[in-house]
């Protein structure tokens, strides 16, 4: 057996399944109790649920019945007495990037969370190309969507190949495909040319494009980014930026959370202000300009005017 296949197969036994690896395949994790022990029937029982999930589902984007693609209202969701997001309400529109910027603690992930279904005790309504949609509790729904998390949830002791296969076959990508869409990603995440060099020698901004890769091999209608440029250098940050413009050109949508306000500026068609777990602005940064009476105001400006200028420690 190669060093190679021998390091694949060790992935699907061995390997950890760390709380990324499992946000990755959007499995909640407080339902996984057994993973923690990292033993190698419940890795396999993991595995076994994701690959279930996956092998499930084939979306139909094509009945396209409504300009809006994910549309959310009045959510809540608390951590005991905390209340990290009330009264939530945003659409997002089809070949749209949405940005959903805020200080720290401002609700941005738990917002995210839920619509992936990592996190299942919220209240209020979402809905999914004008269906129903519940994502804590339906797989076909889960599939809808792809996850970048903040934190990097790739393997480091695999190549980047192998990676991408590994979360290929978790994603339910048939093997006849399979190549073709591992090929594909690599070529999107500028990694060619090293895709057989261990994820571990990467830079940081190599594994951060890896990671948005390994969000796609599915092909998902909305891709959920939660900070996908943190700690990258210019050039991989521009790189990830014309990645997802020439996704959007495919007919991709993408909900963004960042704090850096030239990203949105750059990136978003739309965006929503969140402060303290409500929204206090939605709209085009040219709307929200106006909406303060300071048409020429930039993002940043507009930001600081929605949510005040003292230092948040939540
Ligand atoms: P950041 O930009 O720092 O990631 P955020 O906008 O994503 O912040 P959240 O992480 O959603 O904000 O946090 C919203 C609020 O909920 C904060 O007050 C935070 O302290 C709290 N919170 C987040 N996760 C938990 C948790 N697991 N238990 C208790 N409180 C939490």
């Amino acid at each position: 057996m190669t060093a190679r296949s021998n390091r694949l197969d060790k992935a699907e036994t061995s390997l950890p399944v760390t709380r990324e690896i499992v946000t990755r395949l959007l499995l909640n994790f407080s339902k996984l109790h057994s993973v923690a022990t990292n033993a190698y029937g419940d890795h396999r029982t993991l595995l076994d649920q994701a690959h279930a999930q996956a092998s499930s589902i084939r979306v139909d984007m094509t009945d396209r019945q409504t300009d809006v693609l994910l549309s959310v209202s009045d959510l809540e969701y608390r951590y005991g007495d905390r209340l990290a997001a009330r009264g939530v309400t945003f659409s997002v529109g089809h070949q749209q990037c949405f940005g959903l910027l805020g200080p720290n603690g401002a609700g941005k992930t738990t917002t995210l969370s839920c619509i992936a279904g990592l996190l299942s005790a919220w209240t209020g309504q979402m809905q999914f190309a004008g269906q129903a949609f519940q994502p804590a509790s339906r797989v076909q729904d889960r599939a809808r969507l792809g996850l970048v998390p903040q934190e990097l949830a790739i393997y480091p002791n695999l190549t980047a190949r192998e990676n991408l296969v590994f979360f290929a076959k978790l994603s339910g990508v048939a093997a006849a495909e399979r190549e073709q869409v591992v090929a594909k990603n690599l070529e999107l995440a500028g990694l060619t040319d090293r895709q057989h060099d261990l994820v571990r020698t990467f830079s940081g901004g190599m594994q951060r494009r890896l990671n948005l890769a390994a969000g796609l091999l599915h092909k998902p209608a909305l891709v959920l980014l939660d900070e996908p440029t943190v700690g990258v250098d210019p050039q991989s940050r521009n790189h990830l930026f014309e990645t997802l413009l020439r996704l959007k050109s495919q007919g991709l949508s993408l909900l963004y959370t960042t704090h850096y306000m030239e990203e949105a500026q750059r990136l978003c068609d739309c965006v929503a202000i969140m402060n303290e777990g409500t929204i206090v602005g939605v709209g085009t940064p040219a709307q929200l300009a106006a909406s303060i009476d300071q048409p020429d105001a930039n993002l940043e400006q507009v930001f600081l005017h929605l949510t005040g200028r003292s230092l948040r420690d939540a």
